[in-house]
């Protein structure tokens, strides 16, 4: 069988019978891939311990033939994390994200710009010098905006007036319309669907540029509140379904 090496973060690991488990890898150069390793469960062992979820791998990979599976050879750890798999929230945090690219990419199709993504948010959470949620609306903004789903933030969907002159200091957000809608076009929104104009400032900033100064900026309570309010309804709109993970995650916040 052809054989191929690469970097790959582990995003989900199932048992598959009494000795085997299932993993799904985001490589670096493949993108999302699928494969068995044969006897991880029966022995710590074979892989040294290293096939543990959000850990970030070198991996020799034994691609299956026809729709057969692929067969992990080797893994080994290109850097360990100490803090997220004791954390509860941080667990629920890296959850979210793993899920998120689990269910939203295709298999086999190398996306390295999200790759480099979940590696850096996966990293800082583990680090702990930026919150979660911070670290959660950057990831969010990012992945939409690699996916080609970028939610408009800078005028109006119906009537295109700009944010920065819209007749209020806030906007409402319509999920059907995927972007925000000036107060003159929808005067009767809902107040859990309403982004301050700084909150909408804020999204713009943490989404562009370099993604270690994107970090550094700092959030107000109130922008976190509405920019996590409105992302997570706004990511499950477009991926037609609820991620169980943030459930979860909505349980221990
Ligand atoms: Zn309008």
């Amino acid at each position: 069988m052809p054989t191929y090496s690469t970097s790959a973060i582990l995003i989900r690991r199932v048992d598959y019978g009494d000795y085997d488990l299932i993993l799904n890898f985001l490589t670096r150069d493949r993108g999302k891939i699928s494969a068995i390793a044969k006897s991880a469960k029966r022995s710590r062992k074979r892989f040294g311990g290293v096939l543990e979820l959000f850990n970030s791998l070198d991996i020799v990979v034994s691609r299956g033939r026809g729709k057969g599976l692929s067969v992990v050879n080797e893994a080994s750890l290109i850097k360990p994390l100490f803090n997220i798999g004791t954390d509860i929230k941080k667990t629920a945090y890296a959850s979210y994200w793993a899920e998120l690219t689990n269910l939203w990419l295709e298999e086999g199709r190398a996306q390295t710009g999200i790759y480099d993504l979940l590696d850096h948010v996966l990293a800082e959470l583990d680090a702990g010098a930026v919150s979660g949620e911070v670290l959660s609306i950057l990831f969010q903004m990012r992945f939409l905006n690699l996916s080609g789903l970028c939610p408009n933030l800078s005028h109006c969907s119906t009537c295109s007036i700009e944010t920065d002159a819209a007749p209020r200091h806030r906007m409402n957000f319509d999920l059907s319309k995927g972007g925000v809608v000036c107060e003159r076009c929808a005067p009767y929104g809902k107040e859990e669907h309403c982004l301050s104009r700084g909150t909408i400032k804020q999204l713009q900033w943490i989404d562009n540029g370099d993604i270690r100064k994107a970090t550094r900026i700092r959030f107000s309570a109130q922008a976190l509140k509405e920019g996590l309010r409105f992302l997570e309804s706004f990511v499950p709109y477009h991926l037609g379904k609820e991620p169980r993970s943030l459930k979860f995650l909505r349980q221990i916040r």
